[in-house]
């Protein structure tokens, strides 16, 4: 078993210099629990992705937390790596229990919250020489990106072709709505965003805010640089490569992902890198270039994809088929693969073109 898919542990460990590790219950596809990561100074306790809005998640933090003497009532900090509720689930509650600040990143912004105002929208630019022929992409993502913002599901894809079936949408609808529904959710309302480079103090000691765009685009890791320590969130994962929707109010989310990994190497003052899910590595450059070869990798079987079929030109859900296993085809595939060709398009290695209402890329290398 991946050790992403785990069961939680019950005890909470020290996994870096000052650095407390609990494992939250958590169910979603391969993901057996999220790891919150606690850190203590004589003001009282900061976390980080305190897990899902589920009372089970809930119970188990106070426990855990209580069992190794930090009460969750001391907490004065809560960062959220990211808008995904494995990572912000209890930010909000425990904001209320406690008055802690809730930390994000500038761009942080949940695809389901009723009460902000939509200030995180991105204009995606249409070039000036608008061509009715490509505007099939932009328009899609405009629409993605507008007022009505409910689940990326809910409106045509971009890519065109038959909408998801209702099965699978229903699917996703139950994977995702009891969590949202629960008495236990509520909507993060940072009180604090950061931009890439802030310093956010945590247990006396400075750290740096890492934007860390790809996964989604308000994603953060945070920097220890004196004891070189990197929380990662899902930005890099022992063993599983992170979602990377091409569902999003990003232009390009591949490229951003491959350039923010391409800056891991930079940072070569790290020796632990603790993840959202899954144990602590050590091996940040070396881990940042297995996904970098991974999607390479993707690219590489499109294109020979391409090279087999008449016109070199295929619909996405049927390179979809190459990307994935049969298991996950899909909507969530699709999307993924999606991605992965605007990648190649944006890079002058690919054409798209509508047909009936469906875009068609060829891959021309
Ligand atoms: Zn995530
Ligand atoms: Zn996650």
């Amino acid at each position: 078993m991946r050790e992403e898919r785990r069961p939680p542990e019950t005890e909470a460990r020290e996994v870096a210099p000052g650095v407390i590790r609990v494992q939250l219950p958590m169910n979603m596809p391969g993901l057996g629990h999220v790891n919150c990561y606690a850190i203590e100074d004589a003001e009282g306790i900061a976390l980080i992705d305190p897990g899902v809005p589920s009372s089970r998640s809930w119970k188990a933090l106070k426990q855990r937390l209580g069992d190794a003497g930090l009460p969750l009532r001391r907490v004065h900090t809560v960062v959220v790596t990211h808008s995904h509720p494995d990572h912000y689930g209890a930010a909000q509650r425990i904001r209320a229990l406690t008055g802690a600040d809730v930390v994000t990143h500038e761009n942080f912004k949940t695809y389901w919250d009723p009460h902000e105002e939509d200030d995180f929208v991105r204009e995606v630019a249409v070039p000036a020489d608008y061509d009715a022929q490509s505007g099939a992409i932009e328009n899609a993502l405009m629409r993605l990106t507008s007022r009505e913002r409910h689940s990326p599901w809910d409106r045509p894809v971009p890519w065109g072709g038959p909408p998801p079936d209702n099965q699978w949408k229903e699917r996703f609808r139950w994977r995702i709505l009891p969590l949202l529904l629960s008495k236990l959710w509520q909507p993060p309302r940072p009180s604090r965003r950061v931009l890439d480079g802030a310093t956010i103090m945590l247990g006396n000691r400075e750290w740096q805010s890492v934007h860390t765009p790809g996964h989604t685009a308000d994603h953060l890791c945070l920097l220890d640089p004196d004891e070189g320590i990197f929380v990662s969130g899902d930005h890099l994962l022992p063993t599983i490569t992170p979602h990377i929707s091409g569902l999003t109010a990003q232009d390009a989310p591949l490229n951003d992902f491959l350039l923010s990994l391409e800056r891991m190497h930079t940072f070569d003052m790290v020796k632990v890198v603790l993840p959202a899910h899954g144990l602590e590595f050590h091996d940040l450059p070396g881990r940042s270039t297995e996904i970098i070869d991974h999607h390479r990798d993707r690219l590489q079987t499109l294109t020979e994809a391409a090279a087999n079929v008449p016109e070199n030109e295929l619909t996405v859900p049927e390179y979809s088929k190459y990307l994935f296993k049969p298991r996950s085809w899909g909507p969530m595939a699709d999307s993924e693969t999606f991605a992965h060709l605007e990648y190649l398009r944006q890079q002058g290695q690919a054409t798209a073109r509508s047909v009936e209402g469906e875009l068609r890329y060829r891959i021309t290398g």
